[in-house]
């Protein structure tokens, strides 16, 4: 009897161990998938501005030759093109420097009132069919902040709202004080984000299912590289939204000169 328990016993770890060898098979095989898939849709993203913009350049050669009038939107749109390839670059780097742990910050009083204004004003070529409406507390709004990194947050946020509002409409941008909290606010009435898709926009190259790569660009990168930026600051960033209704951004962090301050954590200095 002895002997046929271990024999059982046997055929049981021999069992588990095949499964245990078919889960790590699955697992690289998905790893092997989701990475091909990144690596298409992030070389389809890069190539996607240069036929316009070697379209644009070819259009100036010619009439720069022939001494023809260069209208300056001609060069105007292809720097949109560079700058759009630019920050999709930026933004590979950002999140290999992250996986590395080594996303420098470089903190300093910051007045988030003027760095919101900034990015919107920045924003008004783009803004399209869009209003972009901003409200604030009249008195300064201060953070310890790194603010090349901060306004990199904000900008992503406002890019997301416009690019999934489609239709137009208003991208509100509130900043308020609560308690010992910055909290900023980007509201659209864009297509929305399913609920069960709501925690993960924040995870490396996610994507929700009502965006296909056709329709709206991207790589899935700027909610990840920003809640890393948001964190090491002590502050959270989250998302209410609806599908069909449009998304609301929150990022809270702690006001300068509170006990919420602390200087970003877990970073090298620059
Ligand atoms: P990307 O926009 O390049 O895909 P992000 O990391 O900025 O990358 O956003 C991740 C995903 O979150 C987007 O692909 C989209 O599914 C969703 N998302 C972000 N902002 C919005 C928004 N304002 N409205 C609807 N969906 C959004």
């Amino acid at each position: 009897l002895l002997g046929v328990g271990a024999l059982v016993e046997d055929v049981t770890q021999r069992k588990l161990a095949e499964e245990e060898r078919e889960r790590l098979y699955r697992e690289a095989q998905e790893a092997i998938r989701v990475r091909d898939d990144f690596l298409s849709i992030a070389s389809h993203e890069l190539k996607t501005p240069l036929t316009p913009l070697s379209l644009r350049l070819a259009t100036l050669e010619r009439k720069l030759e022939r001494g023809e009038h260069v209208d300056p939107t001609t060069l105007r749109h292809a720097r949109q093109h560079l700058l759009r390839m630019t920050g999709l670059i930026n933004d590979l780097l950002d999140a290999s420097r992250i996986e590395a742990g080594r996303l420098m910050l470089h903190p300093q009083p910051t007045r988030m009132d003027s760095l919101v204004e900034h990015v919107l004003q920045a924003m008004e070529a783009q803004r399209g069919i869009h209003e972009l409406r901003f409200e604030h507390p009249e008195q300064a709004v201060q953070v310890f902040a790194d603010p090349y990194r901060l306004e990199q947050v904000i900008s992503n946020l406002v890019e997301n709202a416009l690019k999934y509002s489609p239709d137009g409409g208003l991208i509100r941008v509130t900043l308020q004080i609560r308690g010992e909290m910055a909290l900023l606010s980007v509201s659209d009435s864009g297509i929305g984000i399913p609920e069960d898709q709501q925690k993960l926009l924040f995870e490396r190259y996610f994507r929700a299912r009502n965006v296909s790569s056709r329709s709206y660009g991207g790589l899935g990168l700027g909610l990840y590289i920003s809640r890393d930026i948001v964190e090491h600051h002590g502050g959270r960033i989250w998302v209410e939204s609806e599908v069909g209704q449009g998304s609301t951004f929150h990022v809270a962090l702690p006001l300068l000169g509170t006990s919420a301050t602390h200087p970003p954590a877990g970073q090298p200095e620059r």
